[in-house]
């Protein structure tokens, strides 16, 4: 075993790892990487087929990125945002107001303030407890009625900190922690493979194409908003990832449902919070979603304009929705290093204004915040991603991800294939024909990536779903490596199961 393997099975606790599975084996210690390739401390490469968990966005080690963050250090690396500004943080946060109000004509309301944060899970404990508070100065008649309330989705996860874990609805991870949690509610979110109102048999394609519904899960969440209200409460906030939930299995909304409940919680009042920790940054791909014309046609809500330019970064302007509150992270800094950033309204800004006798200051931060390496950083990713060449080159990425997954349809254990841009779900059941689920401790999804990684591909299932999230750079040749190795691989275990 080499010694840097030894040393984290002596010293080192993983996260979202079973521990003692984690010490039957010899682990995979990352030494280099380079383009969408990883090495080993052995000189073993494999393809970083998660994006590393879904961060890296134009590859590692790339040039523009690295002399960045080295011209950067040459400065200064860290200095608090709690009393001083800074450079890269600064113009870091001009460039994210300009990008989430581009094409400004649709973008009501104008997100123009960014308070930065840490990772993913700060990134939502900002927005929320900006909406709360909000809410509580905005709205003191309600106040009477109890605590300004949260609604998000089913099979929600926004990440594993005390606040962002109460808005996440996943039993598996939350339940535990239940005693800990402040309530939400939750609601149907389209999951159109396993929905109950699907009438469609199984088919070979994409289940959101093929579904048969009247859209239950868009009333079902006009029920909750309009049931609220009558408590004299309405919903404070509506909580979603848009377009594609990603740690519930990457299950992807049918297009226009976005827009319909963003639509339904906005006539409620409610704050809209759109976490793009996962979607954000170009990974939902390049152009903007068409509403289907039948659709168009059956729309009981007036339409949103639709951005009908490419290049689109953020999830959420797919379907020309405007969030409160857009959270980012992971891709933020290119995958380089933990940043968030919150963004938010002036509305929202101006709420927390006040003489400082009234202490109406935003009491939050953390020490790391605003950091110059990552704002460096950040600042090369966001220059390589508006790029002509990496539009294109994500564009064309897309196509070859589709072209090479429809090859997986044919395995009778594929269930669904689900494509969201640059995201790829594939869920492994029983039988297509029957869609019967796997029991999570057979493990299936595990052992297909164990047999992946044998085969140099590097990815994680969410429960029996795998998960491929190519890094921008990823060639075609290399896409097609990943996605044989997926095949090979769950043929090699359904064998054997
Ligand atoms: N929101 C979403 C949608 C996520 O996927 C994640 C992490 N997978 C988070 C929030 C939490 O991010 P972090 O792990 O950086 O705290």
């Amino acid at each position: 075993m080499h010694p840097l393997a030894k040393l984290d099975r002596q010293f080192v606790w993983h996260p979202f790892t079973q521990m003692r599975d984690w010490l039957k084996r010899e682990p995979v210690v990352i030494v280099a990487g380079k383009g969408a390739v990883l090495r080993d401390a052995h000189g073993r490469e494999y393809l970083d087929a998660n994006s590393s968990i879904w961060t890296n966005l134009h590859g590692h080690n790339h040039p523009r990125i690295n002399s960045a963050i080295q011209r950067q250090l040459k400065k200064v690396a860290h200095s608090s945002a709690l009393g001083l500004a800074n450079e890269p943080a600064s113009r870091l946060a001009e460039k994210l107001v300009r990008a989430a109000n581009s094409h400004s004509a649709f973008r009501i309301p104008q997100l123009n303030k960014v308070f930065f944060s840490d990772d993913g899970s700060t990134a939502l404990e900002v927005a929320l407890k900006l909406a709360y508070e909000f809410t509580r100065r905005t709205r003191p008649a309600s106040r009477r009625r109890g605590e300004p309330p949260i609604l998000s989705l089913e099979g929600a996860y926004h990440g594993d900190t005390v606040g962002a874990v109460s808005l996440g609805h996943i039993d598996l991870f939350h339940k535990s922690y239940s005693g800990l949690l402040f309530k939400t509610d939750k609601v149907m979110s389209p999951y159109c493979y396993r929905c109950p109102f699907n009438r469609a048999k199984p088919e070979r394609t994409d289940a959101r194409e093929y579904r048969q519904c009247n859209w239950e899960c868009v009333s079902l969440v006009e029920k909750m908003f309009a049931s609220q209200k009558s408590k004299g409460n309405p919903y404070a906030a509506f909580v979603f990832e848009p377009l594609i939930q990603g740690a519930s299995g990457m299950i992807p909304q049918p297009p226009g449902w976005l827009r319909r409940v963003t639509e339904i919680a906005r006539c409620h009042g409610a704050l809209l919070i759109a976490d793009e920790v996962m979607t954000g940054f170009g990974r939902c791909g390049v152009e903007s979603r068409e509403p289907r014309a039948e659709d168009r046609a059956t729309r009981q809500h007036p339409p949103s304009t639709l951005d009908p330019r490419p290049s689109t970064l953020f999830a959420c302007h797919h379907e020309g929705v405007q969030p409160d509150f857009l959270c980012l992270a992971k891709g933020l800094t290119g995958g380089y290093l933990p940043m968030a950033a919150t963004l938010t309204t002036q509305k929202v800004f101006d709420a927390f204004l006040g003489e400082y006798r009234e202490f109406k200051t935003f009491f939050h931060g953390h020490s790391y915040t605003a950091n110059q390496l990552g704002a460096a950083a950040a600042l090369a990713s966001l220059e390589i991603l508006q790029s002509e060449p990496s539009v294109r080159a994500r564009q064309n990425l897309e196509q070859t991800l589709h072209d090479e997954l429809q090859a997986l349809w044919s395995l009778p254990n594929v269930g669904d294939i689900r494509q969201v841009g640059l995201i790829a779900g594939i869920e492994l059941v029983r039988d297509w024909r029957t869609r019967e689920p796997i029991d999570l401790c057979e493990r299936a999804g595990i052992r297909v990536c164990e047999a992946m990684v044998r085969r140099g591909v590097l990815t994680r299932p969410v429960g029996n779903v795998i998960v491929l999230m190519p890094p921008y750079c990823t060639t075609q040749v290399q896409m097609r490596k990943m996605v044989h190795a997926v095949f090979d691989s769950i043929r090699e275990v359904f064998v054997k199961l």
